[in-house]
């Protein structure tokens, strides 16, 4: 899996213990601890999904929906609320304002986690297959291997990482800055050559004789999957 969530949590050691968890089952986490930060935070980040504490020292999570919702780009962004125990009325409320799913605290990793994949399952399919396909390319990740057709095509961690985030928007033109965001999530020491030459050998292992090209370089803007 490799979505991008953004927790917005008044309370450190949640946050500490849901980011840990989720980035150890592959997703790129970022976080903050009031509300109107979390909201500028995240439209810069543009998660996949959002957890949402409901009560926050200077907003409340429907107020963050609310925010949300009227953001043209953001008005599709699944959000899961979590709610302290004895909200049950709160609860029905936070669904009618547009929250895809919620979670009374405390809750267990794993059920915040089926929670999670059901909703981005529902939303944003590709985040969480497992197998990821375009033209005659397939990535597994849960196995880690990549074909092309039949034939397996070998490729070291970052060139790997690199090819599963192609795949997860195909055709999507991507600069060095949104590259380096997503497969070098926690490295912002990173120079764009480092980049390049991740991509020239990712190129050189993807590209088979006889076959198409499948990445393009996208002159002055960056790279995308064919
Ligand atoms: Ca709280």
């Amino acid at each position: 899996m490799n979505g991008k969530i953004f927790i917005i949590e008044d309370e450190p050691s949640i946050i500490q213990l849901v980011q840990h968890n989720l980035e150890k089952e592959g997703f790129i986490v970022s976080s903050s601890l009031n509300g109107n930060e979390g909201l500028k935070e995240l439209k810069k980040f543009e998660p996949n999904l959002l957890l949402l504490d409901w009560m926050l020292p200077d907003l409340s999570g429907i107020d963050i929906c609310k925010n949300i919702r009227k953001d043209n780009s953001f008005k599709d962004l699944p959000i899961i609320m979590l709610t302290a125990k004895g909200e049950e009325e709160d609860k029905i409320k936070g669904l009618d304002s547009g929250v895809d799913d919620y979670l009374t605290k405390p809750f267990s990793f794993n059920e915040l986690m089926a929670r999670i994949k059901a909703v981005l399952r529902r939303t944003n399919p590709t985040s969480v297959s497992d197998k990821l396909k375009f033209d005659d390319l397939n990535l597994d990740r849960i196995e880690k291997r990549v074909f092309r057709d039949k034939k397996e095509i070998k490729l070291g961690p970052t060139e790997f990482r690199l090819l599963e985030f192609f795949l997860s928007n195909p055709k999507r033109v991507y600069s060095r800055d949104q590259i380096l965001e997503n497969v070098w999530p926690n490295n912002i020491n990173v120079e764009s050559r480092t980049i390049d030459v991740h991509i020239r050998r990712l190129r050189k292992s993807v590209n088979i004789k006889d076959k198409k090209e499948l990445i393009r370089t996208v002159r002055s803007s960056g790279y995308s999957l064919i």
